[in-house]
């Protein structure tokens, strides 16, 4: 029989392919930003990667620019810092995750256009704000890992799927107020509508192995240890753990393997990493170069190579690890329309009982 999903999109998973860094966890440093020169650069960030520190160290290197780094643990946290200190934030520039939380930011007036033709020539348009008031800068896909021993892939190859009665009480998945499965929920929104999206989470909600609970990392988890058959996670975590050296994490991956899904149709539903330009930057034009600089080749190779992240550019080849995915197909279309849907997905998996 014709295999209904590319086989480079089904993964066999084998840990230990390549060595990578433990990624500190995340917590909230409330340092003092340093005061605006016209070598220097101030970025809040909810990033928390130690490759985050490397580029600006690189950055500083190459550009004499002093970057002072602000962690915020939570977007929202970060968007109202910025709106409350208004024309007297510190914040040159914006770093966070998800393109839910870049809209938001961008909703909240807190962005200047980025204006820049090395970015335009070198970051595809569907990886940015049709305003230009954001850049992507790192891409991940949300993806589905499961019991190779409990599911064909066959029966996940569409994300849609997910909400059949034949997955009652197997699958396994983070809080439906976290972003990752709000944009997920938002981009069912941009291809099929509210009400496909509706039913799709009352199928989700009721097929849950267990109350959610925990991050990507513990669903995945939670499979190993047999609490369920299946998890929707980002790519990223899955490839962390086959890169690990931790002999745990290649006891973990044992039975598992991952799916691309709707390889058939429009693609993986894929997030963003990004970053904008705020509109009261006291250095604007550092800001545009840190930004043209996480893009550059360079920088791009740092992204991938330490959170095994998809670089944006298509010319900067993914890390071993995402190499070994094959190429899968990803839902480029609706990245810059999800943020818009997200409002109203959030009232739908509420609704629906995904809590
Ligand atoms: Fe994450």
């Amino acid at each position: 029989m014709k295999q209904l999903i590319p086989r480079a999109a089904i993964m066999t998973i084998c840990a230990g392919l390549m060595s990578w860094g433990v990624v500190k966890t995340a917590q909230s440093q409330e340092k003092k930003p340093s005061t605006a020169t016209s070598k220097s650069l101030n970025i809040y960030t909810t990033r928390h990667y130690d490759s985050d520190a490397k580029q600006a160290k690189e950055f500083e290197v190459k550009t004499k620019i002093k970057v002072n780094i602000v962690q915020i643990k939570e977007a929202s946290q970060l968007i109202a810092r910025v709106t409350e200190e208004k024309d007297k934030t510190e914040a040159d520039l914006i770093i966070t995750a998800d393109v839910g939380n870049l809209w938001r930011a961008a909703q909240a007036g807190l962005f200047q256009p980025i204006d820049s033709k090395e970015i335009h020539k070198t970051v595809p348009d569907y990886f940015r704000d049709p305003g230009d008031l954001w850049t992507g800068l790192a891409m991940r896909a949300r993806v589905i890992a499961f019991n190779k021993n409990k599911i064909k892939p066959e029966q996940i190859a569409r994300i849609e799927n997910l909400s059949s009665p034949e997955f009652k009480g197997r699958l396994l998945v983070r809080s439906s107020n976290h972003a990752y499965n709000q944009s997920l929920a938002a981009s069912l929104i941009a291809v099929s509508g509210k009400d496909a999206l509706l039913s799709w989470t009352k199928g989700v909600a009721s097929n849950l192995a267990r109350k959610p609970q925990g991050g990507d990392t513990d669903q995945i988890k939670a499979i190993a240890a047999g609490e369920g058959d299946l998890a929707i996670v980002n790519s990223y975590y899955v490839a962390r753990l086959m890169s690990s050296q931790l002999p745990s994490d290649k006891e973990l991956l044992k039975n598992i393997a991952i799916v691309f899904p709707n390889q058939k149709d429009r693609g993986a539903h894929v997030n963003l990493s990004g970053g904008g330009i705020t509109r009261h930057a006291k250095n604007p034009q550092n800001a545009r170069l840190f930004l043209e600089y996480l893009v550059s080749q360079e920088g791009q190779t740092i992204f991938a190579s330490s959170t095994k992240e998809y670089p944006v550019r298509s010319d900067v080849p993914p890390p071993e690890v995402l190499q070994s995915f094959g190429r899968p197909k990803f839902d480029l279309k609706s990245i810059t329309r999800i943020g818009a849907h997200t409002p109203e997905a959030v009232k739908i998996l509420n609704e629906a009982g995904w809590h």
